[in-house]
């Protein structure tokens, strides 16, 4: 059976969600079809992201996905905490599933689920459905979107958490998000909790490592969680959902061409490397691809705005160099420590790597945060 399309999306996770989403509002009649392995799009996901800009730009298809907004958040360190007035924002997997079902439910659209793509070219993919059938799918455009396992071999670290939704048995009185609140012993790496008030009796608890191995025992994270929620006085009477991830920090990565198909998402390179979220980049490329049409995908304005994107993503992987590399593990929350030290637009402008070469002097000159080390910076030039 063949299908022709404007534009094949390989993978329904969070990039290709977002590009199906801008397609929808920028080119209508366009005939797009999303080809995912899973049983629904998404996964198990709730993220976050700092409103502001990736707002400003994509507001109208955004908007409907976003479950939670606060107007500000604060962070905690030994020897500094800080409320700051940047609005934070999440998405759940499930309103993206919605709003990516009902935006393909359009005539020429469709939305394969259960189906593995087994070829992605320049003007086709080969897709196996879970009955084993083989379709394949012409299309002017590919955009191949199968997350950070599909993308290079890295030289990376890694962030790593177990989130817990829970239900308390009285309200918790928070009013933002605590991001980071490293006050915690550190342990097997930079460690923090980061808690998002979703209800006045619903919080979800993440204990998160910045460490050198992927290695995660469930169970002890959620001793910890417990332990934390204790001390805050919280008493938690459902555990209404976990997620966990592990997700790769490379400090080298080697960029993959840009030809036909495109690679986009965490595989293309289109995430925050220091972080491993991809939330505004993903906005801010789908928003590039549905404003021009799908035989235009290639071309200057491609590569101009891939060259601005892989300025900031150089830029980053060098910060990871440092972080990983300059510096004891148990000493890595100096660093984030001195970052939140910084001028609050800087900040926000580092969350979305739109950061000017001020703010990137900001982050590296000055006074170097406690617990550089030699050895480490001897030895991690090795790597
Ligand atoms: C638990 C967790 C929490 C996170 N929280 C945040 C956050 O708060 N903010 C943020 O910005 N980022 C967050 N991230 C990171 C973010 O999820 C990733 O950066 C983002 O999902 C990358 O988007 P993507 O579309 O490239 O890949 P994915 O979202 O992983 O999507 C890839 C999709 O491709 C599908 N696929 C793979 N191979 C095939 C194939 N052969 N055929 C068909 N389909 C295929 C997969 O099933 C998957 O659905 C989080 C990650 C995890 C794991």
């Amino acid at each position: 059976m063949n299908v022709f399309a404007d534009y094949a999306l390989v993978g329904g996770g969070l990039q290709n969600g977002l590009v199906a989403l801008a397609l929808r509002h920028a080119r209508p009649d366009a005939r797009v079809v999303m080809i995912e392995r899973g049983a629904t799009i998404g996964g198990n996901h709730t993220w976050c992201f700092h409103a502001g800009d990736v707002e400003a730009e994509s507001a109208p298809w955004i908007d409907p996905l976003v479950a939670h907004r606060w107007d500000g958040y604060d962070v905690a360190f030994p020897a500094h905490a800080r409320h700051l007035a940047s609005p934070y924002a999440c998405v759940t997997s499930e309103r993206l599933a919605a709003a990516v079902t009902l935006a393909l439910d359009t005539p020429g659209s469709q939305l394969l689920l259960d189906s593995t793509v087994i070829e992605a070219a320049a003007d086709h993919v080969m897709v196996r459905a879970a009955t084993g059938a083989i379709t394949r799918i012409d299309a002017t455009a590919v955009i191949d979107a199968r997350g950070p396992d599909a993308g290079p071999r890295t030289a990376c670290g890694w962030q790593k958490f177990l989130g817990q939704e829970l239900v308390l048995e009285r309200p918790h009185g928070l009013e933002h998000p605590m991001l980071m609140d490293a006050t915690v012993p550190q342990l097997d790496g930079f460690r923090f909790l980061y808690v998002l008030p979703l209800a006045p009796d619903r919080l979800l608890v993440e204990d998160t490592y910045f460490s050198e191995s992927t290695y995660l025992d469930v169970g002890m994270l959620r001793a910890r969680i417990a332990d934390y929620v204790a001390a805050h006085g919280w008493v938690p009477t459902q555990v209404a959902r976990e997620e966990v991830g592990v997700i790769p920090l490379p400090w080298r990565y080697e960029l993959p061409p840009l030809q036909a198909p495109l690679l986009a998402g965490y595989g293309g390179g289109w995430f925050h490397p220091v972080t491993g979220y991809s939330f505004p980049i993903a906005a801010r490329l789908a928003t590039f691809l549905a404003a021009r049409g799908p035989g235009e995908v290639f071309g200057p304005p491609l590569e101009a705005f891939a060259v601005r994107h892989r300025s900031q993503l150089a830029f980053a992987l060098r910060l990871n160099r440092m972080l990983y590399h300059w510096f004891a593990p148990e000493d890595r929350y100096h660093v984030l420590e001195r970052f939140y030290r910084l001028p609050e637009d800087s900040i926000r402008r580092f969350y979305a790597l739109e950061t000017t070469r001020m703010d990137r002097a900001r982050i590296v000159i000055g006074r170097p945060p406690r617990g550089l080390s030699l050895r480490h910076m001897l030895r991690g030039a090795a790597t």
